[in-house]
C-alpha cells in the first residue's frame, strides 16, 4: 500500500476517532483526539491523532498545520493531566518504514513516567 492510499474506512485510527473501535480517550477537540496506547512502552503512553485522515507527517500540507499544532497542545495538556509535565516526557512521530511507523494514520506518541534513553533503538 502506498502512502495516502488507505481510505479512512479501513484505517484503525479513523475508526477510533469515529468510535467504531473502542479506546480509552483522554483528549478530544474539533481537530484531534488523544487515547492511551494499547501496548504501553512507558508508565504514561498516549497517542494523539488528527481527526482528518493523513498517512504520515511527510504527507502533511498547509491544511494540516492547525491540527499539527493541536497535537502538541493536546500532548502538553495530557502531560499535565497525567502527572509527567514536571518530570518530563518524550514526544515521538514515527514516519514510514525506517521511522518504525506501524499504523498508517499520522500519530504522535507521548511517553513519560520513566527515564528515556538516547539514542532510540
Ligand atoms: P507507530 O509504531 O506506528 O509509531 O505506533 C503505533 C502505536 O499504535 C503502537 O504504539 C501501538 O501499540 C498502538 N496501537 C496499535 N493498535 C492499537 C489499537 O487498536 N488501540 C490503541 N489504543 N493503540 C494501538
Ligand atoms: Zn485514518
Amino acid at each position: 500500500m502506498t502512502p495516502g492510499s488507505m481510505t479512512a474506512q479501513n484505517c484503525l485510527f479513523c475508526r477510533i476517532v469515529d468510535r467504531q473501535v473502542p479506546s480509552h480517550l483522554i483528549y478530544e477537540s474539533d481537530l484531534a483526539v488523544g487515547f492511551t496506547d494499547i501496548k504501553p512502552q512507558a508508565p504514561v503512553h498516549a497517542l494523539f491523532v488528527p481527526k482528518r485522515h493523513v498517512h504520515d507527517i511527510q504527507e502533511t500540507g498547509p491544511a494540516d498545520e492547525a491540527s499539527l499544532l493541536e497535537l502538541i497542545r493536546a500532548a502538553k495538556k495530557a502531560a499535565k493531566d497525567l502527572g509527567v509535565a514536571e518530570s518530563g516526557y518524550r514526544l515521538v512521530i514515527n514516519c514510514r518504514e525506517d521511522g518504525g511507523q506501524t499504523v498508517d494514520h499520522l500519530h504522535m506518541h507521548l511517553l513519560g513516567g520513566r527515564r528515556m534513553t538516547w539514542p532510540p533503538g
